[in-house]
């Protein structure tokens, strides 16, 4: 049996057993220690050394630890790896403690709750997502769950997003399967509450694989967390209203539930009412263009392809968003990338939009004077969640102070642009007026060491404060006058941290030291005395010393909680900042990078002139960009067939049009010379033997897949951009495939969908000859000395050969390949090949008897 434990190793277990899964920290003195298995998994998290506890036992207690002054970074990393930190505090002071110091949980630290901005991407949302689905009944397909039926017959799915770092709190009800999965992919989570018992009976395919990629933490909940009428009380309370019809959560129970459940954790881990926090705000995911990830990824939206970064977090250089967040504020960064997350379906909902990006465009003097008065502007909702959580300390408060003051020439500026939004924007003149007036310039970081208030603020603190500088003003008379009383001139006062005030003479003198002196000290060339009228004095001055941190203390944390008190307030104002900054950054982009104002319908043409890629254009290309038209509609532009050689600007071509019509979706100006758009409902982008490693799942299966959801789920108002589709299998396979889907796209009366198709099988060409909507276009080239050079214009007509060898010179191929290549080509052309489908080399036969290994790969797909 093991040894019983020590009494602080017993509280240690009963504050681990409070913790749940989570790893604790457990403060002593100067170290948070983790004990036991946690500290196995710490050390090994963070590259600590493990050490134990009890060395010389027979059990010792596995141990290490951090400090507490830079424990916050070490509580990051964890969090960051996907742990949730309880962090348990000394609640005593150790000098009052009897025995054992009392300690408690004060905070816990999760992946989806993470509210210190040093910690967070300031251009992200991190958020935390609840779902509220049934677990399935016994009896029950185990792929059903048991919600009402959401449109087209999939279950529906409660969800609930919060970032509690800024208050952001969303919900909706989305049909489970791939409706969720899109959401998530949108929301980017980093942790999902889910009903424990789904937890345990399994969980849906789309939630279960972002937790085994770690993209997401699942934290299970006991499902009366889920519950209506506790999360009914919650959200009353939270909002200090009776009944939560207002908040048009009325008839969407699962979406009432996942609110309740994602507030109950956050109280739960944060140990105060997030007064930061408002009602969610309800959204129909169907007002908005459902972009998979697949897509997402391909036009490189949120992050380059290349960048590895699945539309998570950055700004990564390359991407859509990179080039057109030319927002100067936190909050205004953040709204940039929602709306490119959530592109809208809606005229009436686009159409307000775009004309506020066209006022700051055609307001140029306002837009740079509404832009250098947002740059004052610091991430005002992560310091106003701070503050609602008690973390904010008075360097936020006073950054928060200062970001408020500049409100009033933010509206200013703005009322020249957006008379309405300037004029829903509150200046919080009182609350700033109270941060200035309360705060010093430039407050410590530290809340226990004062230097926080401001003289003025406070009769008390004014008056304990000149009792401490007169300190010196009297340490200085007490000095003479004890020098004239005992005639010794050297005679000093001095202070120090061990033995307080002292008069110190040295030991020539020490005879003329007079009786009232009271020894303290005995140093080699010198004795320290203190005076009774010496030590009153020090008490009043000590005393008069920790009433100042004490009362500034109180100060201070009364001032965070006025501020926290006005919360939404600030919230609102925060979110007309997010509106006009990212307006203005959208209206900056298309000054900088000549961009026109598309016109937009409810019709169903796309049409284009001179077009460019966003961001292909501004790469340093060594040639000029060539712009291109488009015309795409459901009569007879349904389909473009873009033939062309290798490097010629197929894929160019065909994301230029897709990023067009959703910049133009998402209220931007677009990089052409005009542009009508027929709003479109889905953007289907699909490239080819897309290396999708990252799943371990073969390209070509991942290729299927992903055109299968596009025949699934297209409409005659989608547009779909097909890249070189079947390259990730053989020839022949690939070309039937493509043909059939492209067959299918054009016959199927429920399809329609406006079409780019990118391919280098010339025999789809041969499409447009049978089927009326279909249209061949071609990248021009010309040759010149066998050389091929590539005019990057789209001409009507199909690419009369392929040009493959001509390119392979260009990447610099050697000289004999390409004339072996050239040979084989011919025969090839010529139909020159064996009963086994091995070209034959009548010329040269004698040389080549054994064919080339690598020929075998013609030969195979001849023969199959
Ligand atoms: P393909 O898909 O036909 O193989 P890409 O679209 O990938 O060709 O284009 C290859 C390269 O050609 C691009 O990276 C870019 O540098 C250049 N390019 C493409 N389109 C244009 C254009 N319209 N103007 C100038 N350069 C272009
Ligand atoms: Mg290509």
């Amino acid at each position: 049996m093991a040894p019983p434990l020590t009494p602080m190793l017993r509280q240690y277990r009963a504050m681990k057993a409070q913790a749940g899964d989570a790893l604790l920290l457990f403060h002593l003195g100067d170290f948070y220690e983790c004990f036991f298995e946690d500290a196995v998994t710490v050390a090994r998290a963070l590259d600590l050394t493990l050490t134990a506890r009890n060395k010389s036992a027979e059990e010792p207690v596995p141990m290490c630890g951090v400090p507490v002054r830079a424990a916050d970074g070490y509580i990051a990393r964890l969090v960051e790896r996907g742990f949730k930190v309880a962090v348990c505090e000394q609640v005593q002071d150790p000098a009052e403690a009897a025995g054992l110091v009392d300690r408690a949980i004060t905070r816990i630290v999760t992946p989806g709750v993470v509210t210190d901005p040093a910690n967070l991407d300031a251009r992200a949302n991190n958020y935390l997502v609840a779902l509220c689905l049934q677990s399935p009944r016994p009896g029950h397909d185990a792929r059903r769950v048991a919600g009402p039926l959401a449109d087209g017959g999939a279950a529906a799915v409660g969800l609930a997003a919060l970032d509690a770092s800024t208050g952001e709190f969303v919900a909706c009800e989305v049909a489970a399967g791939r409706d969720l999965a899109d959401e998530l992919s949108r929301l980017a989570p980093r942790e999902i509450l889910v009903p424990a018992p789904l937890a345990a009976s399994g969980l849906p395919d789309e939630v279960a694989q972002g937790a085994a990629e770690g993209r997401w933490r699942i934290e299970p909940r006991a499902a009366e967390s889920f519950a209506v009428p506790g999360a009914v009380a919650r959200l009353e309370a939270l909002l200090g209203v009776s009944g939560v019809e207002g908040l048009g959560l009325g008839g969407r129970p699962l979406a009432t539930g996942a609110c309740g459940a994602l507030l109950a954790y956050v109280e739960e881990t944060q140990r105060v009412a997030p007064r930061h926090i408002g009602a969610p705000r309800p959204y129909a995911p169907g007002g908005t263009m459902a972009l998979d990830e697949a897509t997402r990824r391909s036009l490189e939206v949120l992050a380059p392809a290349s960048g590895g970064d699945q539309g998570g977090r950055g700004r990564g250089a390359g991407s859509l968003l990179a080039l057109l967040d030319l927002s100067v504020t936190a909050m205004g960064g953040r709204r940039i990338r929602r709306w490119l997350t959530y592109p809208l379906t809606r005229l009436a909902d686009l159409a307000p939009r775009q004309a506020l990006v066209a006022a700051a465009v055609a307001a140029g003097p306002a837009r740079a004077r509404l832009r250098s008065a947002l740059d004052r502007v610091a991430d005002v909702e992560r310091l106003t969640a701070k503050a609602a959580l008690r973390q904010a300390n008075a360097r936020d408060l006073a950054a928060l102070g200062r970001s408020l003051a500049a409100l009033p020439a933010v509206a200013d500026a703005a009322s020249a642009i957006a008379p309405e939004l300037a004029a829903r924007l509150d200046p919080l003149d009182d609350v700033a007026a109270r941060l200035a007036a309360t705060l010093v310039e430039d407050p410590p970081a530290g809340l226990k060491e004062g230097g926080m208030i401001r003289p003025g603020v406070h009769a008390e603190l004014d008056e304990l404060r000149s009792l401490r500088e007169e300190g010196t003003g009297f340490i200085a008379k007490l000095e003479a006058r004890e020098r004239q009383r005992t005639g010794i001139a050297s005679l000093k006062v001095g202070y120090n941290r061990v033995f307080g005030y002292y008069i110190e003479v040295t030991r020539p003198n020490l005879h003329l030291v007079p009786d009232d002196y009271e020894r303290r000290q005995t140093l080699t060339q010198a004795e320290r005395f203190v005076t009774p009228e010496l030590k009153a004095y020090e008490e009043k001055v000590l005393s008069a010393e920790a009433r100042i941190l004490d009362l500034e203390y109180e100060l201070f944390t009364e001032l965070r909680d006025a501020v926290a008190a006005e919360a939404r307030r600030i919230a609102a104002a925060a979110d007309v900042v997010a509106e006009l900054d990212a307006a203005a950054a959208f209206a900056e982009a298309a000054a900088r990078y000549d961009y026109v104002r598309p016109e937009l319908t409810e019709g169903t043409e796309i049409v284009i002139e001179e077009g460019r890629h966003p961001v292909i254009e501004r790469m340093p290309l060594g040639e000029r960009f060539v712009p291109n038209d488009v015309r795409l509609d459901t009569s007879a532009n349904q389909i473009l067939v873009v033939t062309g050689p290798n490097m010629a600007g197929k894929s160019t071509y065909l994301r230029q049009v897709a990023l067009i019509v959703l910049m133009a979706q998402v209220g931007a100006f677009v990089p052409a010379r005009s542009a009508r758009i027929g709003l479109v409902d889905r953007i289907f982008s699909r490239i080819g033997a897309a290396d999708d490693l990252s799943r371990g799942r073969s390209t070509f299966m991942v290729e299927m897949s992903e055109t299968a959801a596009i025949l699934r789920s297209a409409t005659p108002r989608s547009l779909v951009i097909l890249d070189e589709l079947g390259r990730g299998t053989s020839t022949y396979d690939g070309l039937s495939l493509a043909w059939a889907v492209a067959e299918h796209l054009h016959d199927d009366p429920g399809l329609g969908c406006k079409t780019l198709f990118a391919t280098h099988y010339h025999e789809l060409t041969d499409l447009a000859r049978t089927k009326p909507r279909v249209v061949n276009l071609t990248v021009a080239v010309t040759e010149s000395d066998g050389r091929i050079v590539f005019l990057r214009k789209i001409v009507p007509g199909a690419a009369s050969r392929s040009y493959g060898i001509q390119v392979a010179r260009l990447a610099g191929v050697p000289e004999p390949v390409l004339a072996r290549a050239q040979e084989v080509l011919a025969n090839l052309e010529g139909d020159e090949f064996t009963e086994s489908g091995q070209p034959r080399f009548a010329r040269r036969g004698a040389r080549r008897q054994a064919p080339a290994p690598q020929l075998a790969l013609f030969g195979r797909d001849r023969a199959s």
